[in-house]
């Protein structure tokens, strides 16, 4: 399993919205093909180059080497915040980079994908280079407006090309550009746009079904046969959203058209061809190759991963991204690694999240809505709660909403009272009346009842997973917990160890083991979403175990068999010491956290 997230850019400093979109849905889709014990290479990192950190440079006065350290830094403490669990998070500015992205680039020149046009572009005599839309000022040849910038003006929003600018000036030393021309190279996306249309829909022909409705069923109707439906095996389909197909779709049915793959910048993949000493590759181009220098920094055989007929039958692609990042991924980047001529792994998925908002508002740094960066660390919020309720809401399917009292909501009743409840439940009632032991089982026809909707919930778990459903992946960890509860709920064991009927005593070690062996379940399946909360569940259970290869057990050999829960802990097993897993969220926390993150509603 290959598993990349959008490499964020350098200058910006990621949001909630950010960062459940990319490396944190990709994280745990990570941790939940490791739980699987599938082998597995997750790879992201900072993408460096352009004019934006060129222009931070500027204005800090520093060198955009400078900037980028710090900006890079600041990223890998922000993700290593939120246990997200990079095999290597690495940076487009690195020298394997310039390496392979010139080699791709000779290639397409070399396989006449490649044309150079020229374009007339505004140059400043005085700083000695050509001016980025964002470097030019001047007025709006539309509505005179005297402060547009190059690339739009923000009296009358129209969109402006710079070089129609009246009395243009520097935006650095404020002189006077002149227009000078200057030859850039093309990527002739018509030339592949065929080989690219085979690509995609070859891909969407092989989709995976959809999987089966949630809930799966009740204890009372004891639900279909498992065994035809080859429950809990790993799912060979293609997984692409369909924000993702609807993207691409659009883009292939407007038709390509050859894109400009050069800029006059200093800051940049240097362009190996005669003649074009100052030119840099144009991001689109450059960032995508940074999956595979990164992969390249981190391992000699990174082509094992990603190119030739091995990699192609053996590595399954899954890459991470919000929907804007869609083109990049199922357009521009195919279409170069298809133009080299040789043989890439297949994306089998393109998981594009829609857009998380803020309050129903969007994220603004500028205007100081939402929360960014370091702000969830400060919150004193654990990252695990945060990673739990950003999965819960994560814009799964359709845009969704980051709102305070519904994050405290979904703490306090589905972490505290559901899951954390059952768990301190189970692990302190057996710490306190069995010395911490497991004991007997006998399970009754209703115990089983338990071990089979557990079972088929974990059937769903797996289902929704495997076709990176990350946000129905949740639920069914719920329902375990919910069931957990009703378990002990409904056999009372508090009451039966009173008793001095032995067989009474017999039945609480017997519903204890089954609710703690619940216990364990949730542990393994909740460790991708919430690691550091499934290592402490693990620990008060002294359970030693990191995979699970097999979803379910059969409840019989042969036909019709029906699927259980795996049972972790067996009779004698000594568990650890019980602690409260959570804390509950207050009214005035959330009060002062609305008022210091710039939420609208009281
Ligand atoms: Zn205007
Ligand atoms: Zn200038």
């Amino acid at each position: 399993m290959l598993i990349t997230s959008a490499l964020p850019y350098v200058n910006n400093v990621p949001h909630l919205g950010n960062i459940v979109g990319s490396v944190l849905s990709g994280d745990v889709f990570a941790r939940y093909c490791r739980l699987r014990d599938y082998e597995t290479f997750y790879v992201s990192g900072t993408d460096e180059y352009g004019t934006a950190s060129e222009t931070k440079a500027i204005e800090q006065k520093k060198t955009p080497k400078e900037i980028c350290d710090e900006f890079h830094q600041i990223h890998a403490n922000i993700y290593s915040w939120f246990n997200i669990d990079f095999d290597e998070f690495g940076r487009t500015t690195n020298e394997i980079h310039t390496q392979l992205a010139q080699e791709i680039f000779t290639k397409l020149e070399k396989n006449n994908y490649l044309f150079q046009e020229t374009l007339d572009q505004l140059y400043c005599p005085q700083c000695e280079r050509f001016l980025a839309d964002r470097f030019v000022e001047g007025i709006c040849p539309y509505c005179a407006y005297e402060d547009a910038r190059g690339d739009q003006c923000d009296k009358c929003s129209k969109l402006i090309n710079a070089i129609d600018l009246k009395d243009p000036h520097c935006k650095l030393c404020k002189n006077s550009p002149i227009v000078r021309s200057s030859k850039h190279f093309f990527f002739d996306l018509t030339k592949v746009e065929q080989k690219l249309k085979d690509w995609f829909y070859d891909i969407i022909s092989r989709s995976a079904s959809p999987p089966k409705p949630f809930p799966v069923n009740k204890i009372e109707d004891g639900g279909e046969s498992a065994a035809a439906n080859n429950v809990g095996q790993h799912v060979m389909g293609t997984h692409w959203t369909n924000t993702a197909k609807a993207i691409t779709e659009g883009w292939l049915k407007d038709g390509l058209k050859p894109r400009c793959i050069t800029r006059d910048l200093k800051w940049g993949t240097k362009v190996p061809f005669e003649g074009c000493e100052d030119k840099v590759f144009y991001v689109w181009f450059d960032a995508p190759i940074g999956y595979l220098s990164i992969s390249a920094k981190h391992t000699k055989e990174w082509d094992k991963w990603w190119r030739g007929e091995e990699a192609r039958e053996q590595v399954e692609l899954f890459q991470f991204m919000a929907k804007d990042n869609v083109p990049f991924h199922s357009i521009m980047f195919p279409a170069t690694l298809l133009a080299t001529g040789e043989k890439w792994v297949d994306v089998k998925g393109l998981c594009a999240t829609d857009y998380l908002n803020y309050e129903n508002n969007k994220f603004s740094k500028s205007r100081g809505i939402g929360v960014f960066g370091n702000d969830a660390q400060d919150t004193g919020i654990p990252p695990d709660v945060w990673r739990f309720y950003l999965m819960y809401i994560r814009p799964e399917g359709q845009d969704s909403s980051f709102c305070w009292d519904d994050f405290r909501e979904k703490v306090n009743g589905e972490l505290l009272n559901n899951l954390g409840n059952f768990i301190n439940r189970a692990v302190s009632f057996v710490d306190k009346n069995f010395s911490g032991q497991v004991k007997h089982y006998a399970p009754t026809e209703e115990d089983l009842k338990y071990l089979e909707e557990v079972g088929q919930n974990l059937i769903a778990y797996g289902e929704r997973l495997e076709r990176v459903m990350l946000r129905e992946g949740l639920k069914p960890i719920l329902a375990i917990s919910r069931l957990g509860n009703q378990l002990i709920q409904a056999n009372k064991p508090w009451l039966l160890v009173k008793s001095s009927d032995e067989a009474e005593k017999a039945r609480a070690e017997s519903v204890m083991h089954i609710a703690l062996n619940m216990v364990a379940i949730v542990a393994m399946i909740i460790a991708p979403y919430m690691p550091s909360v499934s290592k402490e569940i693990k620990q008060q259970l002294a359970l030693d175990c990191d995979h699970l290869v097999e979803m379910v057990t059969r409840s019989k050999e042969g036909e019709n068999w029906q699927p259980r829960m795996p049972m972790l802990l067996e009779v004698g097993h000594k568990i650890g010491k019980p602690a409260l897993l959570f804390k509950r969220l207050e009214a005035d926390q959330i009060k002062d956290f609305k008022k210091r993150f710039g939420s609208q509603t009281n």
